[in-house]
C-alpha cells in the first residue's frame, strides 16, 4: 500500500525511531530490537551517509552499514529508511533492499541535487520522505515534492525537522511553525511527521515539542534513539534510549481531531464572535492607514522626511511597556508594530512621492 496513505492511516503517532547514524551492526540490532517493541514504531531509522556541518566530525561509516539495518527491519518486521544525498546513495539504497528513502534538509535546499535522485528513482517503486530546507522557505520544500512527482514518484512525505538559526537560546533548529502548517494547507494530502531531535537538539524538549506537533495534527514523530545515548558518535544530547522513547510517546496527550455536534455549535459561536473582532481590527487598521495618509500630506506639504525615528522609538517603547494589559509577548507587539509601521510607510510613500509608484512589498 501507499506508504504516505498508511501514514495517514495509522494511529497517531506513526513514529519512526532509530540511531542518528549507524555505529555498529550490534549498535544497529540492539536499538531496533529494543524500539520495535513499542507498537507506535513503524518504521526504522539510522544514517548511512551523515551530512555533517563542519568536516571532521562523523560522517557515517556508509555502504558497509547498510545491511545492518535491512537486518534490522527484517529481524522486527518493520520497513527501514536511511538518508539519501545523491545518485550513488540512492544506488547502494535500492541494492541493498531500503524500503523508504529519505532527503535530507541539506540536501532539499539544493534543487539541483533534488533533481539529481528525482532522476534516480525514476521508475521505481518507493516511497520518499522529504525533510523541510535548512533555511525557511516553503517554496523549496514544494518544489522538492514536485520534482519526485514529475518522474512519477507520488508516494511522498514531510518531514519538519525546523530552520537553521544563527545562536537561537532554545533550539538547534527553530520550528517556525508556520512553514509545516502552510505545506499541510497547499499539499493537505502529504502527511508530515515531526522530527523533535533536530528541531530542540536537546532530549530534554523532546516531549514539549512532540506535543505540539500532535496538537497541531501533524500524523508522526522521528524520534533519534540509540542504545546509550550520550556515547554517540553524532547528535548525542539528543538522542534517547528505547525507555526514553517509551516515557515521550506514553505522555503524549492525543487530541481528537473530530468534533461532535455540540461542540461544533459552541465552537461556530466562538468563531463567529472572533471574526465580529478580526472585522473591527481590519476597519481600524484602514482607518490608521487613511491617518497615515494623511500624515503622508502634511510632511509633503511641509517637505519633511517619512521617517521620523525618535517619534517611532518613543511609539515602540510605550506599545511594548503597556503589553501586558493586553496578555501580548514583547516579539509579537514588536513584529505586528514593525508590520503596521511598513505598511504606514507605504502608505505615506504614495501620497509623498505618487509620481515614483508605490511598492506593494512583493519581493519577486
Ligand atoms: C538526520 O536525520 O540524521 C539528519 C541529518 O537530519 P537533517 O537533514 O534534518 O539535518
Ligand atoms: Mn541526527
Amino acid at each position: 500500500m501507499n506508504f504516505a496513505k498508511k501514514i495517514k492511516e495509522s494511529n497517531r503517532p506513526f513514529t519512526v525511531a532509530g540511531p542518528c547514524s549507524a555505529e555498529s551492526e550490534e549498535q544497529v540490532l540492539d536499538i531496533c530490537g529494543q524500539i520495535s517493541k513499542n507498537d507506535s514504531v513503524q518504521l526504522l531509522r539510522a544514517g548511512i551517509w551523515k551530512p555533517r556541518t563542519r568536516p571532521n566530525s562523523f560522517e557515517g561509516l556508509g555502504a558497509i552499514a547498510l545491511p545492518w539495518l535491512v537486518q534490522a527491519g527484517n529481524e522486527n518486521n518493520l520497513p527501514v529508511t536511511t538518508e539519501v544525498a545523491n545518485k550513488k546513495h540512492v544506488e547502494l539504497a535500492l541494492k541493498a533492499g531500503i524500503d523508504v528513502l529519505w532527503i535530507g534538509a541539506r540536501t532539499t535546499v539544493n534543487p539541483f541535487a533534488v533533481q539529481e535522485i528525482a532522476d534516480a528513482v525514476k521508475g521505481v517503486d518507493i516511497p520518499v520522505m522529504i525533510k523541510n530546507p535548512v533555511n525557511p522557505d516553503l517554496q523549496l520544500w514544494l518544489g522538492a515534492f514536485e520534482r519526485f512527482e514529475n518522474v512519477g514518484i507520488t508516494d511522498l512525505s514531510a518531514i519538519h525537522r525546523g530552520f537553521s538559526m544563527y545562536n537561537h537560546p532554545k533550539y538547534r533548529n527553530i520550528p517556525n511553525w508556520e512553514i509545516p502548517i502552510a505545506l499541510k494547507e497547499k499539499r493537505p494530502d502529504i502527511p508530515i511527521i515531526c522530527d523533535p531531535s533536530h528541531i530542540t537538539g536537546n532530549r530534554d524538549l523532546l516531549l514539549e515539542v512532540s506535543q505540539k506537533s500532535m496538537d497541531l495534527n501533524f500524523e508522526g514523530l522521528m524520534i533519534e534513539t540509540h542504545p546509550d545515548p550520550s556515547e554517540a558518535w553524532s547528535d548525542a544530547a539528543q538522542q534517547v534510549n528505547a525507555a526514553g522513547l517509551a516515557s515521550i510517546l506514553n505522555q503524549l496527550v492525543l487530541r481528537s481531531r473530530e468534533i461532535s455536534d455540540d461542540v461544533q455549535i459552541v465552537l461556530e459561536e466562538m468563531r463567529s464572535d472572533i471574526k465580529l473582532l478580526d472585522d473591527q481590527l481590519f476597519d481600524l487598521l484602514g482607518a490608521r492607514m487613511k491617518l497615515s495618509e494623511e500624515v503622508g500630506r502634511l510632511k509633503r506639504e511641509n517637505n519633511i522626511t517619512i521617517l521620523q525615528q525618535e517619534q517611532w522609538t518613543k511609539v515602540i517603547a510605550e506599545r511594548i511597556a503597556a503589553r501586558g494589559d493586553y496578555r501580548l509577548t514583547q516579539n509579537f507587539v514588536r513584529q505586528f508594530m514593525d508590520a503596521i509601521h511598513l505598511e504606514s510607510i507605504r502608505h505615506q510613500t504614495k501620497v509623498m512621492n505618487p509620481e515614483r509608484g508605490s511598492s506593494n512589498g512583493k519581493k519577486s
